[in-house]
């Protein structure tokens, strides 16, 4: 199976909107396991194992199809469109 994905290798240097923490879960006072950051814009969401899942709800919402790890030492990515993972986004 082909595992082409043009989104994860463009990486414009978005800097995190909310370094702190998820953007959802702060507003609503919530609490998340782990976060990715949005290649496109820069918005930090939490994982799928958070209960409010806002790294998806983002992607749903916005379209932008890639993240990565915000967690650090993690430099996976995962393009959402494609459902491919990478080891390094770069
Ligand atoms: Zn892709
Ligand atoms: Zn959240
Ligand atoms: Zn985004």
């Amino acid at each position: 199976m082909s595992t082409a994905c043009e989104h994860l290798v463009v990486d414009q240097g978005v800097s995190a909107k909310t370094p702190e923490g998820c953007e959802g879960c702060i507003a609503m006072g919530d609490g998340w396991v782990h976060l990715r950051l949005c290649l496109s814009c820069g918005h930090i969401g939490c994982c799928d194992s958070s209960k409010n899942k806002h790294a998806t709800a983002h992607f749903h919402s916005t379209e932008h199809p890639a993240i990565k790890s915000f967690q650090p030492g993690e430099e996976w990515g995962w393009c959402y469109v494609d459902e491919v993972m990478t080891d390094r986004v770069s």
